[in-house]
């Protein structure tokens, strides 16, 4: 039976796997979801014997079952090769009791490459399967590093074009510079003098635009997604939870059937929901961790069953996970109210009207799995230095929320099952937050040179994302108001 995706706005919007990569976003705002999570077809113990790759297309193929095993492998196979910087694609590192997934040896260095090397090939393949002939066009918001993995992974692919928007001043400098040296004649990067939030809301309001949705049609244009509310963006991040159960498994640390607990830093809900997905799928777990830093509406939520965006919003130093509008929760609320697109709808419209909404109590009660917490500032970086002198390992700083969170986790509630952290970046890319966190002395030093400091302590090489833009010229230098988008995006377009 095949797989249907829906809208998590209007349950008359049904679309295949393919459709639901191509458009990204339905028309009315809502998002796709998938009709019925199918099981796995492979039990823990086979995936002990699978490399990366093959893990991916027996998982992928379950929710994108309107690919063919060649489409899918061809695109497996293009996106997980040599751009990472282990051939494992992604491994587990101990310490100080928990296991951290590190995710972060693709191109840019932070685990949204794990989706979105794969996501151009996935969208492309989309097309052609349905006889879509207008060339693409990826827009996107970022709160730091999508834009960059997006950039890097539709940098040059035929049939694309991807403007991204940035917080002019809501990146860290290594993630700027980053994305102004991006090459590609189709790559366009603009910061935005505006948060992440309105970022984001601008970007879905240009995508949801039934007027500018015809004015690029007629310019042989269409509008697609990069953004984690792509289902091309979840279904990929289903594979490394599954790959990391299976690695805990071989490795003799659980035994079959055990459960584990994953904890995954957060901010738009998109790779916590993952790991949701593959517990609905079969992956024993027992709970999901959800940490949040200062901007900690999902830690209120989790308490309360109120989702409340109205409060002030922080700039810390996780900047990916600065968002009080989590786009990506909108899933598991249309699967918590009973896949009832009606119910979903109007808690959206709430939210969109007075920025606040309360689930039910029925609802509520279907999220005993979750666990939410959350670590401010001064946790974070605590976090950080802790866990370096215990035990010589360093962890960015939104792996380090992820790190703090578990620890009051564990002694509050002396739960010790195994538990997978969510590594979500290297340390090299937020190096001026790791570095001061492991002593203060740092901050009077420059970026690069924090970067050498770092790889001393770290005894783990510099990364070649890195290396790079040491000293690589800008090609980007485009600042604009939230009123301008469209206007910079027609620029680039040419019309
Ligand atoms: C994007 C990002 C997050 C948050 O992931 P979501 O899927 O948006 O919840 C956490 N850490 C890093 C380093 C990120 O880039």
């Amino acid at each position: 039976m095949s797989i249907t995706y829906v809208s998590t706005r209007d349950k008359n919007v049904r679309v295949t796997a393919s459709q639901a990569v191509l458009k990204g976003l339905s028309d009315e705002g809502g998002l796709f979801v998938p009709e019925r999570l199918p099981e796995f077809d492979k039990t823990m113990d086979e995936f002990t014997s699978m490399d990366y790759r093959e893990v991916a297309y027996n998982v992928m193929k379950l929710l994108l079952d309107d690919y063919t095993e060649e489409e899918l492998k061809t695109c497996i196979n293009k996106a997980y090769d040599s751009k990472f910087d282990i051939p494992e694609i992604t491994c587990l590192k101990e310490a100080d009791g928990a296991y951290y997934l590190e995710l972060f040896h693709g191109a840019t260095i932070a685990f949204k490459d794990m989706a979105l090397s794969i996501l151009p090939h996935l969208l492309t393949t989309a097309a052609k399967k349905n006889n879509e002939s207008r060339e693409i066009v990826i827009l996107t918001a970022t709160s730091g590093d999508t834009g960059k993995a997006a950039l890097a992974g539709f940098a040059d692919v035929p049939g694309t074009k991807i403007v991204v928007f940035y917080p002019k001043d809501g990146v860290s400098p290594i993630q700027e510079k980053q994305m102004i040296t991006q090459k590609g004649d189709n790559t366009c990067v603009i910061g935005l003098k505006a948060n992440f939030d309105e970022a984001q809301t601008g970007v879905k309001k240009i995508f949801t635009n039934p007027d500018l949705a015809k004015e690029m049609s007629d310019h042989g244009y269409m509008f697609s997604s990069a953004n984690s509310i792509n289902i091309g963006r979840l279904v990929p991040q289903i594979v490394y939870y599954v790959y990391a159960y299976s690695r805990l498994l071989k490795d003799g640390v659980i035994k079959s059937g055990d459960r584990i607990n994953i904890d995954v830093p957060t901010g738009n809900f998109g790779n916590i929901l993952a790991s949701y997905y593959a517990g609905k799928m079969g992956l024993p777990v027992k709970t999901f961790i959800c940490a949040s830093n200062e901007n900690k509406v999902l830690f209120d939520f989790f308490g309360s069953g109120e989702y409340n965006k109205n409060r002030e919003f922080h700039v810390t130093s996780s900047p990916s996970m600065d968002i009080l509008i989590s786009s990506n929760l909108e899933r598991l609320i249309y699967h918590i109210s009973g896949n009832d697109s009606e119910r979903n709808a109007a808690f959206m419209a709430s939210l969109s009207k007075d920025g606040n909404y309360t689930i039910t109590d029925d609802m509520k009660a279907q999220l005993d799995m979750f666990y939410g917490g959350f670590c401010d500032e001064e946790g974070t970086a605590q976090a950080i230095k802790s866990l370096y002198e215990k035990t010589g390992y360093i962890i960015d700083t939104h792996t380090a929320v992820a790190s703090g969170v578990y620890n009051a986790y564990k002694e509050k509630t002396k739960d010790d099952t195994p538990t997978v952290i969510a590594s979500t970046a290297s340390p090299y890319k937020f190096t001026r937050s790791v570095m001061t966190a492991l002593d203060k002395k740092y901050d009077s030093m420059g970026d690069f040179e924090l970067v050498d400091e770092l790889e001393k302590l770290s005894k783990v090489k510099v990364p070649k994302a890195i290396d790079e833009i040491r000293n690589a010229p800008v090609r980007h230098d485009i600042v604009c108001e939230p009123s301008e988008m469209w206007g910079k995006i027609k620029n680039f377009l040419g019309f």
